[in-house]
């Protein structure tokens, strides 16, 4: 049967994009309107690549998503022609002391049937001699894992969504004291609008979505592979969580140079900051690179990003209706993990938007409440 929906998506990150082609793939009629282009660098969803990793924990629902979000990355890479994903695998390195979210994840992967290998700490440089493991206690490898291209991913997305008779539009979406959306002065009008503007949802949504989410900026270096050597490409290294030092990685591709990361949280304002690295950052970050990644040390910095990360108490998504406004939808909540999800999370929004079924409680704005890290299906 047609669907006569007709539907306005706010915010072109993959959590818009993918809901946007999911909505249009069941015969609504969709915009998807943004401030600046699908992909643009001030947006989460950007930079080069994020990490596909189905390990969360004893979490079974993200893990099972991230396994359904993988075929449904490769399927679209297959409908676009565009290469959007690497199957490097992921190598989680668990620290002495601190294992509790590691070994949660083992017994998840067995209920789940997801593979992996266990490493001692001794054999993690038989399988990858890059990396430098004398410190942790034991390391977990889950092949099936690896990268998607971030930004190419969204704008394959919004690209195929076009294809298919969806509308992209520019523009400013604002809210009033009643949260009521507005573009170019006029209330925004149709059967269903969904809020999906990443971390700006915080500052277009004081009452009801900031209660529940923070922001924070995180930076992430890129470091030249050494002259003449390919170990450090995504053909020979796989991506890394090392959540005992606080960071996590990507292998070189693309020409890209190996991607590090080391949390420190900082303010961020997502609109007006300088999108430029601080120096103590990369002081820390090339320190922890040369005790992890010895063989790059002396390599020169290539490239940088500095971008928000939005995180819920939880850290579980939003999915949920805007409580005054029953055509409202809210679309988010990062946490440092949804990108992965995207073609998964667009799928169920949409089911959610039409009314087909329920969100799932976890996704619901009540009830928010921290999680200790064995418990958070990211482990912080
Ligand atoms: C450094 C970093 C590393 C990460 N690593 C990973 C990883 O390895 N794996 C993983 O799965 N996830 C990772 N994440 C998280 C993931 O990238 C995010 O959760 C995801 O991209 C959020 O997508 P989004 O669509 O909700 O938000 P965004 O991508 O921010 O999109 C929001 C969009 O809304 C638009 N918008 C905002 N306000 C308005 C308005 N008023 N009107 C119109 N448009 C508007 C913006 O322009 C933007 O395009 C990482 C995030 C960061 C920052």
């Amino acid at each position: 049967m047609l669907n006569r929906t007709e539907a306005i998506v706010v915010g072109a990150g993959v959590a818009g994009a993918m809901t946007a082609l999911e909505l249009r793939k069941r015969g609504a009629s969709v915009t998807l309107i943004d401030r600046w282009e699908p992909g643009h660098w001030r947006a989460a969803s950007t930079d080069y690549n994020r990490i596909i990793r189905a390990i969360s924990g004893r979490d079974e629902f993200y893990t099972r998503w991230v396994r359904d979000a993988r075929e449904r990355w490769i399927e679209l890479q297959a409908e676009t022609g565009q290469k959007l994903y690497y199957e490097n695998g992921a190598l989680i390195l668990a620290t002495e002391g601190h294992c509790d979210w590691e070994d949660a994840t083992q017994d998840t992967f067995q209920k789940v049937g997801v593979p992996y290998q266990r490493f001692k700490a001794e054999d993690v440089p038989l399988h990858f001699p890059q990396f430098k493991t004398d410190d942790i206690a034991y390391a977990l490898y889950e092949p099936e894992a690896g990268m998607v291209m971030a930004q190419r991913g969204v704008q394959a997305a919004v690209g195929l969504f076009e294809r298919l008779g969806g509308k992209v539009a520019r523009g400013r979406a604002t809210t009033d004291r009643s949260e009521t959306l507005h573009l170019d002065g006029k209330k925004l009008e149709a059967d269903l609008i969904v809020v999906a503007t990443g971390g700006w949802m915080k500052e277009m949504f004081p009452k009801t979505i900031s209660p529940i989410l923070g922001l924070v900026g995180m930076s992430v270096l890129y470091t030249s592979t050494p002259d003449g050597d390919d170990s450090f490409d995504q053909s020979h290294m796989p991506c890394w969580i090392d959540h005992g030092q606080g960071s996590f990685g990507l292998s070189s591709v693309e020409g890209s140079g190996v991607k590090a990361a080391v949390v420190i949280p900082d303010e961020i304002d997502l609109t007006n900051d300088e999108r430029l690295i601080k120096r103590s950052t990369l002081s820390r970050t090339q320190s922890y690179l040369r005790t992890r990644l010895p063989g790059l040390v002396g390599q020169r910095v290539v490239d940088s990003k500095f971008n928000g990360i939005s995180i819920t108490p939880d850290t579980h998504f939003i999915v949920d209706w805007h409580p005054e406004h029953e055509n409202v939808l809210f679309a988010g909540g990062c946490s440092g993990h949804l990108y992965k999800h995207g073609p998964t999370f667009g799928d169920f929004v949409a089911g959610v938007g039409l009314r087909e079924y329920g969100t799932a409680d976890r996704f619901k704005i009540a009830g928010r409440r921290k999680l200790s890290p064995k418990e958070s299906p990211s482990g912080r």
